[in-house]
């Protein structure tokens, strides 16, 4: 397979290539220039960021505790950087982002603006070509997928959407500059984590607000509170034990963990239990007990615990009924932390459209069209979700050895080893990607953990006078079956959801997320790297023709 690039003009060699500017891409970078490589960062943005980079809709914020969702590798950065809420904002997210690439220098290894479409591998040089969307080239050794699992947004599927003479946002484009929402009509589609957080914030400010609800998603309240100083102060002072515990657990955060069963205390108990981690928030909830997503009985009694207050929040009783989430288990969905979510539909200016009985027919000039009504707005908001986990990457024309295409190798899921390397694409890492934990996880714990191993590995083979490294066929097959039959032993597989990629229509159905945790999981990497790579080949770096 000959090099990608049609565009005549340069093309820049790097040792390293990292695709993304998130958190994962901009660790990739930095630990790559540490190692006195060569590095061309590739980011389709305007700046650092990744997801923040783009999610600017009203309310954004993080449902990960701020002191877990943030970069453990430095003590300086941890110890110069101040959150100021226990869920910091999007913008703080991004401002943190930014302190990051300053702090580091970031900024000069990447190129922005540049959407890498297509990518292929020279067999005969063993380098990666790339090519952007403005026809830039590029080459490099050792490639970095750092694409992130939630980039590439849901195409449109409500039609009619070029026709709305109003203004039209998507929550996964929001624009940089100001939006305006106070007098209008909005219309907000979409009820997962994104339209959630944006219900009680575009509430407060709009004239009217309908919510467009197709499926309900179950919803806990975040109960975010400011970070006192001392507070703060404490936490800086512990943060290598903190980090330490973290690192043991299933998500790589610190969070309640329970090993105690529902069924094993009483009713009394437990709905005891249940009301003071309502009252509490968040964390508490998800700690309460050990089998909510392999049991299906046990979810019951939280997912009816979670519909019950739904009722004793929202004051009219239909709106209520709609909004409880039924027919799926509470979990199995991302479970959403709102602030103010149920009680935003006692507003006068709120009401909810329940899609499942009414569906959107269409979009037109002046509103949303459903199968009996038609509501006019002002402003169209689409928080539709995502072409998730495999999305982002298959979006790239990516082709490995001999022409072997992804999306034919993905054709029935994702394949891939320990979620880091496959087979036929060599000295392709991928950072944060389908099979591992991903979705599960603290995201830049895993992060840290895969370009962490990635460097180890790349020093194993300079040390070694290996070129290239890729999976083995047979231990790919074995890993993507062993992330199947633990899947198959949670209650996850059973539910619609872009986990298990049924949002979008004909892309096959699999939760291909490893459900054994990031604890186990950074064990089975470490195993891999201390056996010397046995689930990889090599092949040696050839030696210079003399003359
Ligand atoms: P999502 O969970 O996929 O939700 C998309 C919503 O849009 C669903 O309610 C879906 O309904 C609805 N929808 C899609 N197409 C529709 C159509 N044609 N008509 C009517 N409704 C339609 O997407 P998201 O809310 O953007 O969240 C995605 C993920 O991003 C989250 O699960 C989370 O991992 C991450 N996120 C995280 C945070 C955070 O706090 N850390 C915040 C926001 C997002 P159906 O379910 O019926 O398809």
């Amino acid at each position: 397979m000959s090099v990608v690039p049609r565009s005549p003009g340069p093309v820049q060699a790097s040792d390293a290539i990292v695709i993304g500017a998130g958190f994962g891409g901009m660790y990739a970078v930095h630990r790559l220039r540490q190692a006195g490589f060569s590095v061309t960062g590739l980011e389709a943005g305007g700046d650092v960021g990744g997801t923040w980079y783009w999610n600017r809709y009203p309310g954004a914020r993080c449902d990960v505790i701020s002191l877990d969702y943030s970069y453990a590798f430095s003590a300086d950065l941890e110890q110069a950087w101040t959150w100021t809420e226990t869920f910091a904002t999007g913008s703080e997210i991004l401002a943190y982002a930014n302190f990051v690439a300053d702090q580091l220098d970031l900024r000069r290894s990447y190129r922005f603006e540049a959407q890498v479409c297509a990518i292929a591998y020279d067999d005969a040089h063993r380098i990666w070509s790339l090519e952007t969307a403005c026809g830039q080239r590029y080459t490099a050794r050792y490639l970095v997928m750092a694409t992130g699992p939630l980039s590439l947004p849901k195409p449109v599927d409500i039609p009619g959407a070029s026709q709305f003479k109003g203004e039209l946002y998507r929550s996964s484009k929001w624009p940089h500059g100001p939006v305006v929402l106070a007098g209008k009509r909005v219309g907000l589609v979409g009820t997962g984590s994104t339209g959630i957080q944006i219900t009680p914030v575009v509430a407060a400010e709009a004239a009217e607000l309908h919510v467009f609800q197709r499926t309900p998603s179950f919803t806990l309240p975040m109960r975010n509170t400011a970070l006192s100083p001392d507070f703060v102060a404490q936490l800086k002072a512990h943060m290598p034990g903190l980090r330490a515990a973290a690192r043991t657990t299933f998500a790589g955060g610190v969070r309640p963990v329970s090993t105690r069963p529902l069924f094993s205390v009483s009713v009394e108990e437990r709905t005891a239990l249940m009301e003071d981690a309502w009252r509490h928030g968040a964390l508490a909830f998800l700690g309460l007990f050990s089998d909510l997503l392999v049991n299906q009985a046990a979810n019951d009694v939280v997912a009816d615990f979670v519909r019950d207050k739904i009722s004793q929040v929202v004051r009219d009783p239909a709106t209520a009924e709609a909004l409880k989430p039924r027919g799926y288990p509470i979990f199995t969905r991302r479970p959403c932390l709102d602030t103010q979510y149920y009680e935003a539909f006692n507003r006068p200016n709120v009401s909810l459209v329940d899609c499942l009985a009414d569906p959107i027919t269409a979009i037109t000039e002046t509103g949303i069209q459903t199968r009996e009504r038609h509501i006019d707005l002002d402003v169209i908001i689409l928080a539709t979700g995502y072409d998730a986990l495999t999305g982002p990457m298959l979006a790239i024309d990516i082709r490995g050895r001999e022409g072997l295409r992804l999306s034919d190798k993905w054709a029935e899921g994702p394949k891939s080893y320990l979620a880091l390397l496959m087979a036929g694409f060599p000295n392709l890492f991928v950072i944060g990607g389908p099979n591992g934990p991903s979705i599960l996880a603290n995201y830049i714990r895993l992060d840290e953990l895969n370009v962490d191993w990635m460097m180890d590995c790349i020093a194993h083979m300079q040390a070694q006078g290996l070129e290239t490294i890729e999976a083995t066929p047979a231990a790919e097959d074995g890993w993507v079956q062993t992330v199947r039959d633990l899947a198959e032993r949670t209650l996850y597989v059973q539910a619609d959801t872009w986990y298990t990629g049924t949002n979008i229509p004909g892309k096959p159905r699999g939760f291909n997320v490893y459900a054994g945790g990031l604890n186990r999981y950074a064990e089975i990497c470490a195993t891999e790297a201390a056996s010397g790579y046995a689930g990889c080949s090599f092949e040696p770096a050839r030696t210079p023709v003399a003359g």
